[in-house]
Parts: C-alpha cells; structure tokens; sequence
C-alpha cells in the first residue's frame, strides 16, 4: 500500500511549557498561520492547566488538541492523575503516550504504556505511542531489540481497530532536544523496521495504514528530508513547537506523497 494512503500528522509537544494565556497566544498565532493546510493532520499537546483554554482556540478549525499523558483508570482515589474521560471532556482527541521523559523521569514502562494506550481507545482518544532507544543502545547495537520490545509491548492485545486509531513516535531519546537529529536513512531504517514488527502482527492492509511519527530535533532545517522518507509519515515537535512560526513552518511541510 503507498504510503499516499497515510496522512501525514504533525503533532507539537510543549512539554512543560507555556502558561494558560502564553498557550492561547502560541495557538491564536498558529491557527492563522496553518489556516489553509489540509491533507496533514495538526495538533498541538499543551500543558493539562491549558487545554481547555487552547481548546476554545481551535474549536471549528484544522488543529487538534492532544494531552501529554493519560492514567489507565477512569476515576478513583489516583492524586495527581487525568483520566481518558476527562481529556475526552476537555476536547482532546489524542494524547502522547510513553515519551521517553516519561520512561525516564516518571518510571512509565511498556505495560503502563499498554494500559494507558487501552485506557485511551476505550474512551475514542487515539494513542500517540513513543518508542525510541538511547544513544549507548543504538552504540551497543540494540536499536532494534529495544524497539521491538516498546513497540510490541505498547500495542499487546489491540485489536485491528484499535490498532488503526493509534499512532507510532519513533523517537530516538539521543536526538531529544540535543539538536542531534537521526539522518533521514536512519530514521527510515527504523520506521520501516516498525513497520515490519507491524506487519508480523497484524494483516497487512493494517499494518500499512498506521502512521509513524518521526521525533527528535525535527525543525524547519531538517523537516522535509525527513518526512520524505517512504515509512516518515510526520512529525513529534518539541522545541520547535513553541514558535508558532517554526511549526506552521513543519506542518507545511508535510509530504503526504
Ligand atoms: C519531543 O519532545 O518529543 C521532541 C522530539 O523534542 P525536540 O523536538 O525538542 O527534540
């Protein structure tokens, strides 16, 4: 199947960044400069204090909005924790799970990141899943183990459907916000690896139509290398992100073809 068939999706992670009206200026200034795109699926991923402000930005217009995180459980004594109803209520349609900040710092692993993925479908929010290896994996020769093992673990016991509504950040944590970016070679051998693990599990009309993310230093400098790559189907944003001017930059060029 060409890859044609895949929109691709661009997604802005503002980590832990942006005040409430700081959000409402980056999405305001945003909206009007991705007015006229289509064929490419845009979101953003505020902080949770913002999304219901940002989500009043873009209501009726070409962005949509995503968490950073979800809890496996829909309500209960979890302080701290937002729940798959509660972005769902708030206006999310997607929301980021298992970013390596959230492996590393936050003890999130391939089991939780199944049970918040599952969590997420059953209440229709598709799972943005980050798979990626660090550096002295990738120097050990483990890239591929290690993502064999986040991708499978990730997507264990979904359904074809399931697997349809979720999405695949392949993210080499070497390349997170070090302005160290995978070669676009690099970044294909490893999409069309997942692809691949895909493909073994599931049908391949399935497999064929998930899209794959690239993350890491993506900017408007390396974008479109990038996302010309056959199984490069978009891109995870960080930095670049919280300048509406660079990430329209990115969602612009977004190559669907
Ligand atoms: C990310 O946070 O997912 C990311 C890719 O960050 P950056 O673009 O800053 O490397």
């Amino acid at each position: 199947m060409e890859r044609t068939m895949r929109t691709p999706i661009i997604a802005g992670n503002w980590k832990l960044n942006k005040t409430i009206s700081e959000s409402v200026a980056l999405t305001t200034a945003l909206k009007t400069l991705v007015v006229d795109e289509t064929d490419v699926e845009i979101i953003v991923a505020p902080p949770f204090t913002a999304l219901a402000a940002v989500n009043d930005v873009i209501v009726n217009s070409n962005i949509h909005l995503a968490a950073q995180d979800v809890y496996s459980e829909d309500s209960g004594a979890f302080t701290g924790e937002v729940s798959a109803p509660m972005l769902k209520d708030v206006g999310c349609g997607y929301v980021i799970i298992g970013h390596s900040e959230r492996r590393q710092y936050f003890g999130e692993t391939n089991e939780s990141v199944n049970q918040k993925a599952k969590a997420a479908l059953a209440h229709d929010l598709k799972p943005i899943i980050c798979v990626g290896e660090q550096l002295e994996e990738r120097e050990a020769g483990r890239t591929e183990a290690v993502i064999e093992d986040h991708v499978t673990g990730g997507i264990v016991g979904l359904s074809d459907t399931e697997l349809l509504s979720c999405v695949i950040a392949y993210e080499p944590v070497w390349a997170i916000g070090t302005g160290k970016t995978a070669t676009p070679d690099q970044a294909q051998e490893v999409h069309n690896f997942i692809r691949g693990l895909l493909t073994k599990a599931y049908a391949v009309e399935v497999a064929s139509q998930v899209c794959i993310q690239y993350g890491g230093s993506v900017k408007p400098e390396n974008a479109t290398e990038l996302m010309s790559q056959p199984d490069v189907d978009g891109a995870l944003v960080g930095g670049a992100s919280l300048e509406a001017e660079s990430f329209a930059q990115i969602v612009k060029m977004a190559i669907s073809s």
